[in-house]
């Protein structure tokens, strides 16, 4: 198998380490991975600018670095690492949790949607830890996707749909299982913040207070808020399809009125 490997925390995160190690014993992996953290980007590309690509040193592995984002390194190593193409493109393991509409911001999401934009199975994965500085537990991330990578990566799925999975962060033996989840709620409070440059300028940090909504046990953040890794099947066809089909149903209502 042909796995290419992306992310958005930049070339030297840790997490594009574990995620390496973990699915390096299932075929030929290759490395093409931002010059810098990237996160929250979401799947923009660089157009205005020209991508620079520098091969690097990587635990044996071909790896290049890339001036851009996570769309960017998949586009470029569809055309350097792997011109005939590739099986499986992973993003991750994030430095952190993409979960609910996390997803439509997330750097890591977006290297797994331009997999698929490219016709190939993607999964993007993510550690969720709940408190900053917690530790990431990359080790347990590496472990379970080891362990179950075999069916993950021969479910049937759509042509438009990748996997969205996150592992909690805490040690593998309290991880109770997997369950197939939709998109939760997770949403930010007292999101852009005003502060003061040394020069009594008044300048705004947005992040915010994250508030998960762990109520729904069918959603990816109750999952992970039990211990549990949550898998999400994501499609990039974007389309309401439920209201499509009311709209056109009242168009035609209309018509014969
Ligand atoms: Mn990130």
């Amino acid at each position: 198998m042909r796995i290419l490997i992306t992310n958005d925390d930049g070339i030297r995160a840790d997490g594009l380490v574990a995620l390496a190690n973990a699915v390096r014993p299932f075929g030929e992996v290759k490395i093409v991975a931002p010059d810098r953290e990237r996160s929250a980007c979401g799947h923009s590309m660089t157009m205005r600018d020209p991508l620079r690509v520098k091969e690097v040193a990587f635990h044996g592995l071909e790896a290049y670095e890339v001036s851009g984002v996570p769309v960017d390194c998949v586009n470029v190593g569809l055309t350097l690492a792997y011109p005939d193409g590739c099986d499986l493109v992973l993003s991750g393991f994030n430095h952190g949790p993409n979960l609910g509409f996390d997803v439509t911001y997330s750097g890591t999401a977006a290297g797994a949607m331009e997999g698929v934009v490219n016709g190939i199975r993607s999964i993007a994965c993510s550690m969720a830890i709940f408190a900053d500085g917690a530790p990431f537990h990359f080790e347990t991330g590496a472990r379970w996707l080891n362990e179950n990578f075999e069916w993950l990566t021969s479910l049937d799925l759509p042509d438009r749909t990748f996997l969205n999975i996150n592992v909690p962060a805490i040690a593998f033996p309290e991880v109770s299982g997997h369950r197939f989840v939709a998109m939760g709620r997770r949403v930010y409070e007292d999101r852009v913040e005003a502060r003061k440059d040394p020069w009594g300028r008044t300048y705004y940090w947005q992040g915010g207070v994250v508030v998960m909504k762990p109520d729904d046990p069918t959603s990816d953040v109750w999952a992970v808020s039990n211990g549990m890794v949550s898998i999400t099947p994501v499609s990039i066809d974007w389309t309401d399809h439920a209201t499509l089909a009311k709209l056109e149903e009242m168009q035609t209502v209309a018509r014969n009125s």
